[in-house]
């Protein structure tokens, strides 16, 4: 196992996660992935934002992802005050119609790589700049 997912880096804990995540899902969910928060988060080293990726990139449930560039970008749009992950969530889902939490994961994890970066922020290209509110950009 530690071989296969060496290039992931932290293999050795991953590992452990795995084994122990397979034997829950042998002995609780008849070998299948559950698509529940609740069984999700029982597994090991799954949180809250590993559940809801695999929510809605496998199950293709609504479900909103609170990573670093969803939290960063998401404060400077103004669309959240919290610094705590499990808290943006539920104001995302508050503030965000349903039918765009996927998309709006994927875009805004897209645009935070890219343009919204943490240091030095690519606001003179941003689509995003007229309903930022802390657009650091002077045009
Ligand atoms: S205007 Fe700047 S700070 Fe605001 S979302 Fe765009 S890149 Fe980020």
């Amino acid at each position: 196992m530690e071989k296969a997912i060496h290039s992931t880096g932290f293999y050795r804990a991953k590992s452990k996660h795995l084994q122990e995540s397979a034997k829950i899902l042998i002995s609780e969910h008849g070998g299948k992935v559950p698509s529940d928060i609740e069984s999700l988060t029982k597994l090991s080293g799954v949180g809250r934002k590993t559940a809801n990726v695999v929510r809605g990139h496998i199950f293709k449930i609504p479900s909103i992802v609170v990573d670093t560039h969803v939290k960063r970008v998401s404060k400077r749009l103004g669309l959240t005050q919290y610094d705590e992950p499990v808290k943006i969530e539920f104001e995302l889902m508050k503030v965000l119609p349903k039918k765009y939490w996927i998309r709006y994961n994927q875009q805004i994890i897209s645009h935070g790589r890219e343009v919204c970066k943490a240091q030095n922020p690519k606001c003179s290209d941003c689509r995003l700049k007229d309903d930022c509110i802390e657009c650091v950009h002077t045009p």
